[in-house]
Parts: C-alpha cells; structure tokens; sequence
C-alpha cells in the first residue's frame, strides 16, 4: 500500500534508472523556453507519483554486483512483466503486512483517521514463514513488507528476512519512519540480509518534520539513520542500501535544497514522491499542505492518466488478515483476489487476476475498475523545479 508517508508505493522493487534519461514534465512556474538542459539528469521517474534519484550511482547495478547473477535475471524477468510482455508463474515481489499498526499518524496517511484499536488479526510468524517458501519454491525472487503499518512495530523482521535470504530470495526491503530504527535493529537487519531500507524523513527542519511527522522525533530519527549507517560501515557491508523519501508538499517543499544537502553524501538514492489524499470524500487532512497548483495536489493531475498499469503483472499484497491484493496501491484495497491461505500460486493463476490483467493492459480508462481510475487520477508526478537540486546531487 503506498500513501506518501509511513507507508509503500513509496515502496517498490521498481528502480532502474532508464538508458536515457526520462523526459521531464515541464513545469509552466518554472520552465521558460529557453531552458536548455541542466544537471538535473539524475532524476528519473518509475511511476507517475515516484521520483528516485541517485546519489551514489543506479542502485539497481549496486545490487547486481552485489547479489550476483540471479540478480540480473530477477530484473529482466521484472523488466518483461512490467512492459506486459509475459506473466512470470509466480510474483516476483511479495509484500507481506504482518499487522495494521502504526506508531505514527502522519496526515498524509489514512492511518491518521484510523479509530479504534488497531486490528487484532495478524500475520504470524509461521503464517509469514509458510508464504516465503511458497514464494522460493515457485520462483519468487524479492519479499518486502509494504501496507498500511509501520514494519519496525515488529521484532519479526530480522528472522523473517534472513529466513527468506536462506530460501533464496535475492531482495528484502521495507519503508520505515525510522523511529524505532534503533542501532541494535540496523544491526539484525544487515546481519539478517536486508537488501534495501527506505527511509521516510520529508523534512529538512525539526519543525516541519513535526507538522509533517506528528508524534515523531526528528533529532532521533536522524540519530538512528546515522547509527545504521555505522552499523553498515562496521559490517563492512555496501548493503542495505539506504534510500531516503521526501514526500513533497507546499509545506516542505522549500527545504528541499537543505535536505539533499544534508543527506547527499550519506543515502544511496532518494525518492521524491507526490502527496495526496488517499480517500477524496475524507475530509482533507492537511489542507495546509495543499494548493490549486502546487505539485502537493494530488486531486488535479497534471497529466492525464495512462490507465495502464503492471502491478498485477509482476506483484502481490498479503494483508495482515491474510487477504491478498495485487498491488501496493491503497486505491487497491477494493480488489481484494482471495486469502493467503488458499495458495498465492492459485490466486496468482485465478481468472479473476487475469481479469484485471487484460483490463489494465487493453482496456480503455474508462472501463478500468473503479479502484484503477481513482487510483491513477490521484496523483500527480513530484515536479521539481531545477533550481531546487543542489549542485553537490547533480
Ligand atoms: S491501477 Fe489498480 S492495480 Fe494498479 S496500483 Fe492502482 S489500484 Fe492497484
């Protein structure tokens, strides 16, 4: 699942930087014709709400030199089920959210409306074990755990990754607020196998983090990147690679510059991602943030939506009550495909999956499920002004 924030869309095994770099959307504030291209190549795009940059070189080539060979067919097999040009047997990428649980109610997150007592159902560790065989059996190839909560909520973590590592999974990976990142985690996480850690900090200044990040604590949460990036360097390990998010609103948008200044040197990349809400008959939960122009609207797309998407072609979502999901959009809450424990291999090969399949490859926008249209309406790309990236990052 992916709001902007504690959470993943923001997450995603997607990444490769293209051969040439993607062209940019113009922004009408920002770009005279006489522009003429700038250092800002750097930056590329996977998705219509995501933008990743690099700081220290393409992370997808740290990983295969890193992971190995299985690691660049993991990729072409990824590259081929994004471009619809065949369905692997199984997903490639499974996300398992083991709890709907969050230490956090950040405003640009559904959680921050979320009443109650957080569900008791789980995921248990048997349960989460039981799936990643299935997964390393049938040629699945990279576990993360994305969806509607915080992972570090759980001490499971180490031992489910290093459990699927030992299977054969090549990538583990998660997104974090990073306040319960504390250095004796860092430390299982790399000694578990850990190959990714995505960071979200959207802020530059203790006090916007607070407006952005209420209940969070920006020194600590600095405190703990910096104690993992030791925990890294004392295992002489290039991996986790460490990415940081910065989800962009009117409100933090201009400490920008003074966020990649301080992190450029440290982060292996960084993910720009576009803010919205996630739920258009909510109340507008940070309506400070939001503005008729501004890149922090996601209700007024910019651009209109190409109505095709691979998510379902290389993906699947286990939720904590043991529903499955074929991507890790929150739009897609509705298209729930079956449960867990019925086989992901029989919902990956259901007609209802290859449904929505056709319907997402061949379809008019038009006749995509209502989830997909709203899903895709939502957002807008993180359009960045070129002035606002430091030299240091180009
Ligand atoms: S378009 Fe549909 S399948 Fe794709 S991410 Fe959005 S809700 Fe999920």
């Amino acid at each position: 699942m992916t709001p902007p924030g504690p959470t993943p869309d923001n997450f995603s095994p997607d990444g490769r930087r293209p051969s040439a770099p993607m062209p940019k959307t113009p922004n009408p504030e920002t770009t005279s014709p006489a522009a003429t291209p700038t250092p800002l190549d750097p930056i590329f795009s996977d998705s219509r709400r995501v933008s990743k940059f690099l700081a220290k070189g393409d992370p997808l080539d740290i990983l295969a030199r890193e992971i190995g060979p299985r690691f660049a067919d993991y990729r072409r097999r990824w590259d081929l089920a994004k471009s619809f040009q065949e369905i692997p047997p199984f997903p490639l990428h499974v996300d398992y959210e083991l709890k709907s649980l969050c230490n956090l109610r950040c405003p640009m997150c559904p959680m921050a409306t979320r009443q109650g007592p957080p569900d008791p159902q789980t995921l248990s560790l048997s349960q989460t074990k039981a799936l990643i065989d299935e997964g390393a059996e049938n040629g699945q190839a990279s576990m993360g755990f994305g969806g509607l909560w915080e992972p570090l909520t759980s001490k499971d973590l180490p031992e489910l990754i290093a459990h699927g590592r030992r299977k054969g999974l090549l990538e583990a990976m998660f997104n974090t607020n990073g306040l319960l990142l504390d250095a004796k985690t860092s430390q299982a996480l790399i000694e578990a196998g850990l190959t990714r850690l995505m960071v979200s900090l959207d802020a530059a200044t203790p006090e916007t983090y607070a407006q952005m990040r209420p209940g969070s604590d920006f020194r600590q949460v600095e405190e703990n990147i910096m104690a993992f990036l030791a925990a890294r360097r004392k295992a002489k390990s290039t991996l986790p690679l460490l990415r940081l998010s910065f989800c962009l609103t009117k409100l933090n948008q201009p400490e920008l510059p003074a966020f990649l200044e301080r992190w450029h040197n440290k982060a292996d990349f960084f993910s720009l991602q576009s803010y919205g809400r996630f739920d258009d008959s909510a109340p507008a939960l940070f309506p400070e943030a939001r503005g008729p122009a501004g890149p922090s609207d996601r209700t007024v797309p910019v651009a209109p939506p190409s109505g095709r998407c691979a998510q379902p072609f290389k993906r699947l979502m286990v939720r904590h009550d043991l529903t499955v999901l074929p991507c890790c959009d929150l739009s897609g809450l509705t298209l729930t495909l079956g449960r867990a424990d019925q086989g992901l291999s029989q919902i990956w090969q259901s007609l209802s999956l290859a449904a929505l399949r056709q319907k997402l490859k061949d379809s008019p926008f038009d006749d995509l499920p209502e989830a997909c249209q709203k899903c895709q309406r939502k957002f807008q790309p993180p359009n960045l002004p070129h002035s606002q990236i430091p030299p240091a990052i180009a």
